[in-house]
């Protein structure tokens, strides 16, 4: 009969005589190989860390559901979303450039991304807290990211590569008006509304297909912080946004968000007045108004940060039946990178880590082996087809899309619609005191080490964006307008060698 071991083990289960103690050769004498104790305490503390998230790696995360409110079957067949269905979810929100001990206070956008639990798998849902991006061709993304991480010579961040990056890329401006408004740094992960930013496919049964957009409109009430209390939290508390979620569910404020959807037809979407899925636009809510689908609350902290939340793995190409990729070049490039990114950081296996495993039971198919694998796949066979009794391959019904075209690279040019919605929001979203705030943290952050000429070729996509706003931050990080008026009649290539 076993005997109940509730005391503590060495990792292979035997009785672990002193924790404090090494073995050594008399009282003063060295310690002994032979201390397998010592040894298997300190093997395991050498590989405590693993590979962080090369973006997003500081975040916090909880656990929660997902209720669906209305009735969506026309869009699409997706289980979780009909009517009534309420699904477990997990969520994970994050700070994007800097690393697991950086401070929460950051201007930088908030990851927002939520695995959705299933009983046909997982969904996960990879945005942010801003309905745009910087770019819109994943091909950039390497270097966006450099630009924004630590320099290769001094290990140093620099504001002067985030801006000569942008301003060698104006796609970015809608992104970087929404990253220098107000909402650049919000007062807490409760108090910020997610996007899934990119445009994403719904189908129904009768495979139809339709261009989504999703919001998750905080019921918190947006809150931010200005540069200044930002600057006061960090001296702070590093972690404030951290400590805001765990305390809040701890106190039973379960934080909410309000899920709404925008939907689009394909013949919409092929008559737009631009490419519906650049992901640095928005849909304006005039040409295509939201609808809520449903209510997400979180009201679970994890119990174990390490495994459930820095192992996490939330992967854009996490699809369920019913929702598919759009052909947004940003998302496409995501398919591959997420996926890829926790291969590296947490294992081939990593779908079996319990936080990562789906709900609807073990994974079915032929991948075997790899690091740590403790699949279900048990004596079956490892090939298909077989005639042994393996998982056979499912129908689904996703929709095919009439995709045409030469195989090139075509290029995007910046165009005029890239200053427009920037100037909608500057204009008419905007009023006077977001307005202050936009110019006072362009500045403060252009004074943090900006070069002349990188000031001047990104005050020329301002002066693009409006004038009015060129002109108040010329004044404050010490550029001269009349020289940015003349710099922005030029052609982007001869402003480009102009301020090279
Ligand atoms: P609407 O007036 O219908 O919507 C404006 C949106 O702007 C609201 O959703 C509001 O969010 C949001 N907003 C307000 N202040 C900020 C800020 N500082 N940073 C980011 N978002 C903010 O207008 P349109 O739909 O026609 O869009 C106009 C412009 O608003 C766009 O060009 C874009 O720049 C911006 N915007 C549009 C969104 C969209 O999906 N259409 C989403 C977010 C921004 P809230 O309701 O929470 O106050």
């Amino acid at each position: 009969m076993s005997k109940k071991n509730t005391g503590m083990t060495s990792s292979f289960g035997a009785p672990w005589p002193d924790d404090n103690t090494s073995l050594t050769a008399g009282r003063g004498g060295p310690v002994l190989m032979q201390d397998v104790a010592l040894l298997e305490k300190l093997a395991h503390f050498d590989r405590e860390r693993i590979p962080e998230r090369v973006v997003h790696a500081k975040g916090a995360g909880a656990f929660g559901h997902f209720t669906a409110t209305a009735d969506v079957s026309k869009y699409s067949c997706a289980d979780f979303l009909q009517k009534g269905k309420k699904t477990p979810v997990l969520a994970r929100f994050s700070t994007v450039a800097g690393e697991r001990g950086s401070a929460d206070a950051e201007r930088d956008p908030r990851g927002f991304a939520v695995k959705f639990y299933t009983e046909e798998g997982n969904y996960d849902l990879v945005g942010n807290n801003t309905p745009v991006f910087f770019i819109r061709d994943a091909m950039k993304f390497p270097d966006f990211i450099h630009s924004q991480k630590r320099r290769t010579a001094d290990n140093l961040r620099s504001n002067n590569d985030m801006w000569d990056f942008w301003s060698l890329t104006p796609e970015s401006l809608h992104q970087i008006m929404v990253l220098m408004s107000d909402r650049g740094v919000p007062a807490s992960f409760r108090h910020m509304n997610g996007y899934g930013s990119h445009t994403f496919m719904w189908y129904n049964a009768k495979k139809e297909y339709f261009w989504v957009k999703y919001h998750f409109k905080t019921d918190q009430g947006i809150e931010n912080l200005t540069w200044a209390q930002a600057e006061e939290v960090m001296a702070k508390d590093r972690d404030h946004a951290t400590r805001d979620l765990y305390t809040s569910i701890a106190n039973g404020l379960y934080p909410s968000w309000t899920v709404q959807v925008q939907i689009m037809t394909p013949e919409q979407a092929r008559d737009f007045p631009y490419d519906p899925f650049d992901v640095t636009k928005v849909w304006p809510h005039g040409l295509v108004p939201v609808q809520e689908i449903g209510k997400m609350v979180l009201d679970r902290a994890p119990d174990n940060y390490f495994q459930q939340i820095e192992q996490a793995a939330f992967n854009p190409s996490a699809f369920v039946p019913g929702i598919a990729a759009s052909p947004d070049k940003m998302l496409q490039g995501r398919l591959f990178s997420y996926h890829d990114t926790h291969l590296h950081r947490l294992g081939p296996n990593y779908h079996l880590i319990p936080v990562n495993q789906p709900k609807n039971g073990a994974a079915r198919n032929y991948q075997r082996d790899g690091f740590h694998d403790t699949s279900a796949a048990g004596a079956g066979p490892n090939f298909w087809p077989n005639s042994q009794g393996g998982p056979a391959p499912q129908p689904v019904i996703e929709p095919p899309v009439p995709y045409a075209g030469d195989a090139d690279r075509h290029v995007q040019a910046v165009a005029d619609i890239d200053y427009k919605q920037p100037a909608v929001m500057y204009n008419k979203v905007m009023g006077d005191y977001e307005r202050e705030q936009l110019v006072t943290n362009v500045s403060n952050h252009m004074n943090g080490g900006v070069d002349q000429r990188i000031k001047e070729r990104s005050l020329v996509m301002f002066w693009k964006m409006e004038p009015d706003c060129a002109k108040r931050i010329a004044q404050l990080v010490g550029v001269d307008i009349g020289k940015v008026e003349k710099l922005a009649a030029l052609s982007f290539e001869e402003l480009v060698k102009a301020t090279a």
